[in-house]
């Protein structure tokens, strides 16, 4: 009988959520399960950081990481994980773009802590303390999984929804994996699949979704929301446009998009002006872009630490 492929699952900066995520498979997760066979996964099964490092190297078929790369325990897990495995996959938001946590990136690290622990923070242990019983260090920023190995695959989302770990596992399983870099999603624009129809409406404000109460069948962004649906992956199934929520980008851009603030802003500007490019237009388009709250957390909810590097992001 041929040996099952051995999988591993490991959880670094995150909230659990795409632990928990597998579930949603529902009962088809019980035949992955029996397909397969776990050698590593902490929150489902009690192995040790000592039962991976004594497996030899490439010998895991597939390890799935979620959660973004925070602190130097963090970095080192996936290095072993990298080594032990034949292929590893950034699974979910946080270890595919840097995830929510990864706004982090706005404060410094020591500001991070001193706002949790108060002005009295220890970033050492206390003199005298035994250094063995020290939280692992914190990374100076949250970093994506690919900031530090080469991954193979992404399975996207915050968590990732079963229309994409599904096609994932049966690519695994049956042996028809696509070549490395693939990311399970589309290439095309959640907009694509959206069924709210879009009209490319001039934009003459901008509201957050508990301003309004939107039209049912409209297109959100010509409500004046922003959704980020024409930059971003489809895939879901425009699960959060369907249910009157604006896409906030989870599953990450499209190739095309690239960055998703700037296409997003070029988006927005180009709905605010709607081809007037006279100087009035540009002064509507600051004072109604202006009035966007939080635009960073908007724009790069997921995906901060992907695309704004080594520097403060004020
Ligand atoms: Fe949690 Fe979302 Fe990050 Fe998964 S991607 S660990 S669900 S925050
Ligand atoms: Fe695109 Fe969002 Fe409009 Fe749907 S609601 S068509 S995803 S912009
Ligand atoms: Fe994620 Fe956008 Fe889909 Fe919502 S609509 S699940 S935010 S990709």
């Amino acid at each position: 009988m041929r040996a099952k492929p051995k999988l591993a699952v490991y959880w670094t900066g995150g909230c659990g959520g795409c632990d928990v995520s597998f579930l949603e498979l529902g009962p088809s997760l019980l035949d992955v399960l029996s397909r397969v066979e776990i050698v590593f996964w902490p929150a489902l099964v009690d192995t040790k950081r000592a039962d991976l490092e004594s497996l030899p190297p490439r010998s895991i078929a597939v390890t799935l990481v979620n959660g973004t790369l925070r602190t130097e325990e963090n970095v080192e897990m996936v290095h072993l994980l990298r080594e032990k495995s034949e292929l590893l996959v950034a699974f979910g938001a946080c270890a595919h773009l840097g995830g929510v946590p990864g706004l982090a990136n706005l404060a410094s690290r020591e500001e991070i802590l001193r706002q949790v622990t108060g002005d009295g923070f220890q970033p050492a242990p206390p003199p005298g303390g035994d250094a063995a019983d020290a939280p692992p260090e914190l990374l100076p920023q949250a970093r994506p999984l690919s900031a530090e190995v080469a991954v193979d695959y992404v399975v996207p989302g915050c968590p990732p929804m079963p229309s994409l770990i599904g096609p994932f596992f049966d690519a695994l399983l049956s042996g028809d994996l696509p070549a490395p870099g693939h990311v399970f999603a589309q290439d095309q624009a959640l907009c694509k699949e959206c069924p709210r129809t879009r009209e490319d409406r001039k934009l003459t404000r901008v509201v957050r979704p508990h301003e309004i109460v939107p039209e049912p069948t409209q297109c959100l962004l010509d409500q004046g929301m922003v959704c980020l649906g024409p930059v971003t992956r489809g895939g879901c199934g425009a699960a959060c446009p369907k249910a009157a929520m604006p896409c906030t980008g989870c599953v990450g851009p499209t190739p095309e998009a690239g960055d998703p603030a700037l296409a997003m802003i070029a988006a927005l500007g180009s709905l605010v002006r709607a081809g007037d490019e006279g100087p009035a237009a540009f002064e509507a388009e600051d004072k109604i872009l202006n009035a966007l709250v939080d635009p960073l957390g908007t724009f790069y909810k997921y995906s901060l630490p992907a695309y704004v590097r080594a520097r403060r992001a004020r």
